[in-house]
């Protein structure tokens, strides 16, 4: 330790710096250790300068009551002899000296006192700021004293009167004083030091068991948590923010993990297939022409599920990242819907397509994945919808205490979805019982209803859906409209 203050003393700035990449605990330690230094060497400071200010207030009062005293004496007629200081003419302690105009001593009450020369010879020249400035201080060998004159006149005689008090007579013992409240400044402030650096380094042992957790943590090991101390404080809360990031870090990776997978699931199947279909071609085609166009249909068929499944990857990672760009503008739903409504009504033809009512209302939003959210709504009915099924739409205007809204049901009357599974189909590459829609020739990839919900989030529309199994399904759309 004591080397560390030599190189402080020696490199202050040097020292400085190395404190600025210093441990937490040692920075804090040392900054309040020299704030209590600071306050210990005020606190001694002005407790020293206390003593000596009431030692000298006190000798003021006493010399100017004194002198107060004798110049009423004077008054009353005394006569300035021997005998002047009958009856305590001054307060114990204080002495006086009545010197004749030739420099003869005519009274004095204490015959020890130093004399005046040698006061007036020791006399200091700069007196302490707090001294009385009508007296005047002098220091001799083992005391500090006050002297104050008076002039006084008596049967035309001039007569010096000299007052003396012995400010403090304890030069020793303020020394010592002076000394304990050093000695206990430097004490105080090596008992902060060491306190500083142990609470310290207690407190922020939390601090220390995150950064070895943290540490540990790695893509492959996500399931480690650090331990949430047990006070109320501010570690407790960064521990658990920091829990609750690695739980929102986890989910993202295994979201992130589950999504690969799936895709290249989904993507090894049209390839199996054109692969397979490719093999055949190579064998038969060249001799079979009926072989030859299956196998460029079906090839083409599943290129392009494969197309389609890609762009809707992309969608989604896109939109994943931020960087689906949404040109949004005031679009009028009523025109929309009729203009999807009519194009559905010219391709299908083995189902009824019906817009019951479509009030008239701006929204504001990106046309064409407003348009594509619609269509993922409207294909899932016809997918999903055995032949000669209906399919129902419905665009209402409401009115309500938070704003106006349109709301859009859009019904069909086909497979529905059981209950357990109306949350999941909104996952990504989640499908309702596989085989037996396969079975029916419905493709599908499981990822329409995740972007469908990804392109309502963004125009603050709230989508719900409600499904009888057999019975058929219903997605409820309430669109803000633009006030
Ligand atoms: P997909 O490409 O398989 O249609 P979606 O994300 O659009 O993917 O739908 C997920 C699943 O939800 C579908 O596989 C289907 O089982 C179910 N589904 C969606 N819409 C309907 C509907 N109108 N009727 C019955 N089932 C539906």
């Amino acid at each position: 330790m004591l080397s560390g203050i030599k190189a402080w003393l020696r490199h202050p700035k040097l020292m400085l710096d190395r404190l600025r990449y210093a441990q937490i605990s040692t920075k804090i330690t040392c900054f309040y250790a020299a704030v209590l230094l600071l306050v210990l060497l005020l606190t001694s400071g002005l407790t020293g300068l206390g003593v000596f200010f009431s030692f000298y207030h006190q000798a003021e009062v006493e010399l100017e009551i004194s002198m107060n005293h004798v110049l009423r004496v004077l008054e009353q007629g005394r006569s300035i002899d021997m005998d002047f200081g009958r009856d305590d003419v001054v307060l114990p302690g204080v002495v006086l000296r009545i010197v004749d105009s030739r420099g003869k001593i005519v009274y004095e009450n204490d015959v020890h006192y130093p004399p005046i020369k040698r006061i007036e010879e020791n006399t200091v020249k700069n007196p302490p700021f707090w001294a009385n400035k009508k007296m005047q201080v002098a220091q001799l060998r083992n005391a500090t004293l006050y002297h104050a004159r008076m002039d006084v006149e008596y049967r035309g005689q001039i007569y010096q009167m000299h007052f003396f008090k012995t400010i403090t007579a304890e030069k020793h013992f303020l020394e010592t004083l002076q000394k304990i409240l050093f000695l206990m400044t430097i004490l105080g402030f090596f008992l902060a030091l060491l306190a500083g650096f142990f609470v310290s380094r207690r407190i922020l042992q939390p601090i220390r068991e995150m950064t070895a957790t943290a540490r540990k943590i790695e893509v492959e090991k996500m399931d480690r948590r650090i331990a949430v101390p047990p006070a109320r404080d501010e570690l407790a809360e960064l521990a658990e923010t920091f829990n609750h990031m690695l739980d929102r870090l986890e989910g993202g990776f295994e979201q992130q993990k589950r999504f690969v997978s799936d895709a290249s699931h989904e993507l090894r199947t049209p390839v199996t297939v054109i692969l397979g279909y490719s093999d055949l071609l190579s064998r038969w085609g060249r001799s079979d022409e009926a072989v030859l166009d299956e196998g460029i249909a079906s090839i083409r068929s599943e290129a392009e599920n494969m197309q389609q499944l890609i762009e809707k990857l992309l969608f989604l990672a896109r939109a994943d990242q931020n960087r689906q760009v949404l040109h949004k503008e005031n679009i009028e739903l009523s025109e929309l819907l009729a203009d999807i409504i009519k194009k559905m009504q010219l391709v299908t033809k083995d189902h009824t397509v019906e817009l019951l009512q479509n009030d008239d209302g701006l929204i504001y939003g990106d046309l064409v994945t407003i348009r594509q959210m619609f269509r993922i709504f409207l294909d899932n009915s016809t997918k999903y919808t055995p032949k000669g099924g209906h399919i129902v739409v419905v665009s209402q205007k409401v009115t309500g205490a938070d704003g106006s809204f349109m709301e859009v049901d859009l019904s069909d009357d086909g497979i529905g979805i059981a209950k357990e599974d109306q949350k999941k189909v909104f996952e990504r590459f989640y499908r309702v019982d596989t085989s037996r829609t396969k079975a029916q020739g419905v493709s599908g990839t499981g990822l329409g209803l995740s972007i469908a919900t990804w392109i309502a989030q963004q125009h603050a529309i709230e989508l719900t859906l409600t499904s009888e199994l057999g019975e058929g399904t219903t997605i409820h759309l309430r669109i803000p409209l633009v006030s």
